[in-house]
This record gives structure tokens, sequence and C-alpha cells, in this order.
């Protein structure tokens, strides 16, 4: 249906509409303006990386990769802009233009296949984290499950960001994970990378000839602005095998859990009493080459999963918020695996605590035999709990002691700005990655969706100290780059160029990955 708003025609035309819906049959395409509104925002960023967003024309849910080139090919033929999406667990894909097709690929959720001898999956897009991982344990292997929950694509996630603490043994699955891809270009063409670019296999990534990857990854990768990718496999590594140490699923959600066999895994809880201790404890766990996650905890996060609502969140935290202030609160969990034998897990156990001992740590204990959170998928929704709004405006990508540094000083700002922001005193969080050769350093901000003007002036203001500071600024908006791009060798042009030659017509996802103008 067809209509004039603010003076710009709203809907597809008739043709249109017919051609799509002869390419998924009419069960998988709606214009229903119930259904497309309930498209039109939702995800990490909501209020911030969504403002000014469409309500799209129409959904629609190809079955396969044939039937998502045909989709792609009909937009551009009517120059109608598409957004592809996994599980929407982002803003990035609310409609900037209006009159867009969203393509909701929750059809394409097949587990492909799992390579056991050459450790890989190929997967769809609609496959998740915890599905993937369950697989994956089954055969005495895993993956790396993300921070911010296993119900996320293992697709999307592994174009865009894929980090979890995880990453400290097996690194980022952004950068380091993805393997062959399948990939339907903005104008509707079908392009593969690596091996199945010859062959039907998925094992190998790179080439042949300039590795295109790079292209559609990154911290922020395209958000969906060059073409549609159907099909990739992911790396696995090797867990300790089911029949040695079976993990149990136990409890019922939200307080879903994992109970862990101790024989073979055991997280640990290091307390120090000061930032320099703590880092020095980090490091020297990184040289020893032990563990399987080393991660710092925030006072906050010990309430929001004991709390009931965010009133008792905010009672309980009331009361000893003072405490963290004065005192500081420097906790780091670490995750012990036997992967080769329970020896392995007894060695490392006796060397955490020598560690720990060695660098000043006040108390460590062993903690309890669950994990609520990052094996399988965190449970990340409940930051929610603590407002209406969360935004993290600061990433660090470099050395422990840097994403420390920054942090603190991010947090002292934000300090300044209570309200209109919540008063959660800690300053994020730290994992460390790579065995220690990079940490992953992000902090959190809390908000009302009223005030989320002020949370994305804070994003600049953090851009800005980090220049002051002459660190590396990540964050995660893909209306930045202009911004960023000048103090970084102009890549904003770079990306800018990329754009124009690969979607000349401009129609996926407008106008990501460039800045919205
Ligand atoms: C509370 C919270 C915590 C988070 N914490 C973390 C974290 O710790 N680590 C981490 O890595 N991430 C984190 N994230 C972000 C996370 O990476 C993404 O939310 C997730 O990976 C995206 O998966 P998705 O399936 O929901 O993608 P979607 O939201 O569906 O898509 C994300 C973007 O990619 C595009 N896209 C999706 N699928 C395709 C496709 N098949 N082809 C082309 N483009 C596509 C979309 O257009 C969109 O712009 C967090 C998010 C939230 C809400």
């Amino acid at each position: 249906v067809e209509e004039i708003i603010g003076g710009i025609k709203m809907g597809l035309s008739k043709e249109v509409y017919q051609a799509l819906e002869a390419i998924v049959g009419p069960e998988n395409i709606s214009d229903d303006p119930a259904i497309c509104q309930a498209y039109a925002r939702g995800g990490y960023g909501t209020f911030v990386y969504d403002k000014g967003h469409y309500t799209p024309a129409c959904v629609i849910l190809p079955g396969n990769t044939k039937e998502v080139q045909e989709v792609v090919k009909v937009a551009n033929r009517y120059r109608i802009p598409y957004i592809p999406f996994s599980t929407y667990y982002l803003a990035f894909c609310a409609p900037a233009r209006p009159n867009v097709i969203m393509m909701d690929l929750k059809r394409m959720n097949k587990l492909i296949s799992i390579d056991e001898k050459n450790m890989y999956a190929v997967v769809e897009p609609y496959v998740t984290h915890s599905q993937l991982q369950k697989e994956a344990f089954k055969r005495g292997m895993y993956h790396q499950s993300l921070g911010c929950g296993g119900q996320a694509s293992v697709l999307a996630n592994t174009i865009y960001s894929g980090l979890g603490p995880l990453g400290y043994r097996v690194g980022f699955n952004g950068t380091r994970r993805l393997l062959g891809v399948e990939w339907v270009l903005p104008d509707g063409e079908l392009l593969k990378l690596g091996s199945p670019s010859i062959l039907r296999e998925y094992f190998w990534g790179e080439g042949p000839g300039p590795d295109l990857r790079g292209i559609i990854r990154g911290l922020l990768g395209h958000c969906g602005g060059l073409g549609v990718i159907t099909k990739i496999a992911v790396k696995l590594f090797s867990w300790v095998p089911p029949s040695e140490a079976p993990l149990e699923p136990t409890g019922v959600t939200p307080k879903a859990a994992l109970k862990l066999p101790t024989n073979r895994i055991k997280w640990y809880n290091v307390h120090y009493s000061n930032m320099k201790d703590m880092i020095e404890g980090m490091y020297e766990i990184s040289k020893a080459e032990i563990g399987a996650m080393v991660h710092t905890v925030p006072p906050a996060w010990l309430y929001i999963p004991r709390t009931e609502s965010g009133t008792d969140f905010w009672e309980k935290w009331s009361k000893d918020k003072e405490k963290f202030r004065e005192e500081g609160f420097y906790f780091l969990r670490v995750l012990l695996v036997g992967f080769t034998s329970e020896k392995q897990l007894e060695y490392e156990e006796r060397v955490l605590k020598e560690i720990a001992s060695e660098t000043g740590a006040t108390r460590i204990r062993e903690g309890r035999p669950f994990d609520r959170s990052w094996i399988i998928g965190s449970d990340s929704l409940t930051v929610y709990r603590i407002a209406g709004a969360e935004l993290s405006p600061k990433f660090v990508f470099d050395s422990i002691d840097d994403a420390a540094k920054l942090l603190k000083g991010i947090a002292e700002l934000r300090d300044k700005q209570v309200p209109p922001f919540y008063d959660i005193v800690d300053a994020g969080w730290i994992h460390s990655n790579d065995l220690g050769h990079m940490a992953y350093g992000e902090f959190l901000l809390y908000f009302d969706s009223e005030d989320a003007d002020e949370a994305e002036e804070f994003e600049t203001t953090c851009i800005k100290h980090d220049l002051k500071m002459k660190s590396y600024s990540a964050c995660q908006n893909p209306g930045r780059h202009r911004m960023l791009g000048p103090k970084m060798g102009n890549y904003h042009l770079l990306l800018e160029k990329i754009k124009k030659a690969f979607d000349p017509n401009n129609v996926s996802n407008p106008p990501k990955p460039v800045d919205r103008v």
C-alpha cells in the first residue's frame, strides 16, 4: 500500500510487492503495518543508534541463497533499499531510509555440517551461538561463545565484533575465526571466498588472490551495507570429551546454568586490594599459559544476577556502593579447564595459587561449580534490569595496562555526569585475549531512554578523550567514521570508495558502512 507521509511516498508499489512475493511465496512476505512496525527498532543501542529510523515497507523471509539473490536483484532493479539481518540484536538493523525491505534470515537456520576431523562448522545466518556450542560440546569441541548472549547469530557475530572471554585462548571470532564464506554481493551476484571458491569444502578462508574477508568483518563489520552473507565456516577447538566431563544444564531461565564437572573445570575467584596487583596477576597467568578465561568483574555485576528487579537492584546497590567507591573492587575470575586430563587441572590450580600469592592477592577461592554466563552464552539481557538503556561508549583493544588506564579515565568523566547517567561507580571490565597479548576493555553506561542524546554526546566525549590520550579510539557507532577517519589515515574515504564500488545503487542497508548523513 502506498501513501504519502511527510512528503515522502511510503510503501511499495503493487508491482514490486508482487515481484518479491513471487520469489518467496505469500506466506513469507508481509506489509502488514503492525508487523512492519515490529521490525522498525530493537537491539543494542536502541534510542541512540536507531535515531530517526523509519518503519520498513515490507518484511521478507527468503529460505535459501537463491531466494536471497533474487530479492537483492529485485531491490536493485527498482532501487529499493534492503536490510539483511540475523537475530536483530543490534539497532543497526533499523531502517535509516524510508521504504526499506527488511530481509529476515530466520528461515536460513541450518547448522549445515560439523567437520570433526578438521574442526570447523558451516552455518547459515540464523544458527545461534548456543546451538553451535551445544553441538560442538557433544563432539568434544568448542567455539568462542560471545559476551552478548548465546541467542545471537554465529554468522552475524563473526562478521561483526565477535568478542567474548573464551577468546583468552583462541582470539576474537571476527578477526580469527572466519573460514570459507558464501556472499551475495549488493547487486545479487554470488561470490565465494576461500576454499569454497574452488572446492565444495569450507575449511579455508584466505584467497585465492587477495583476501576479501577484511571487507566483510571487523569490530563493526559492514552492518549489512555490503550485501548478504549466506553461509560461513568457523573454526572449532578441542574441549574436554563429554564422556569424561559432561556439562549438565540446571535451573530454569533466567537462572539457568551449566553444572561444571569439577574434576575437569573450575572457576576461581581471586581478590586483590588494588588495580596494579590485579593487572600483574593477569599478566602472570597469561605468561604461565594457564586458564581458559581471565576477566575482571565490576562490582555491579555481583548484584545484577542476584536481584529480582530494577527496584531490588537499586535498593541493594545503593546501600553498598559507597564501600566500593572508597575501597575499590579488584576481582578477577579465572576459568581453569583440564583440557587434556585431570592432572592438567590440578597443575593449573597449583600454578594459579602460586601466582595469586606472588602477586599479592588478598584472597583466592574456588567459585561455585556453575556457569551462568560465558561458556554457552551469557545472560547479558539482565543489564537492562538496571536502567532503561545501556550503551558501551568506550572499547579498548590494547594491552591490559592500557585498558585499565583508559577505562578509569572514562569513569571519572562519567561521574561528572551523574545524573542523568546512573551511578554504577565501576569502570567497566577487562578480559584478557590471545593469552594476554591483547586485552578487551569495555565501559558500560546506564541511562534512561529519554537521556539518549546525553549518552550519544558522552560517546563523543569518550572519543575525544581517546584522541587526547593518543590511544586507538574504538566505538560501536558506525556513524563515527568521519570523526575518526581524519585522525586515522583517512580510512573513512576508503570506506566510502568501497561502498560505491560494491553497491553502486546504494541499496544495501544504506548508508552503511559509511556514516549517516
Ligand atoms: C547486551 C548486549 C551485549 C553485547 N555484548 C557483546 C559482546 O560481549 N561481544 C560481542 O561480540 N558482541 C556483543 N554485542 C553485540 C553483538 O555482537 C551483536 O549483537 C550480535 O553479534 C549480532 O548478532 P545478530 O544476529 O543479532 O545480528 P543482527 O543484529 O541481526 O545484525 C547485526 C548487523 O549485521 C548485519 N547483518 C546481520 N546478518 C547479516 C548477514 N547475514 N549478512 C549481512 N549483514 C548481516 C545487520 O544488518 C546489522 O547491521 C552485545 C549486544 C548486546 C545487545
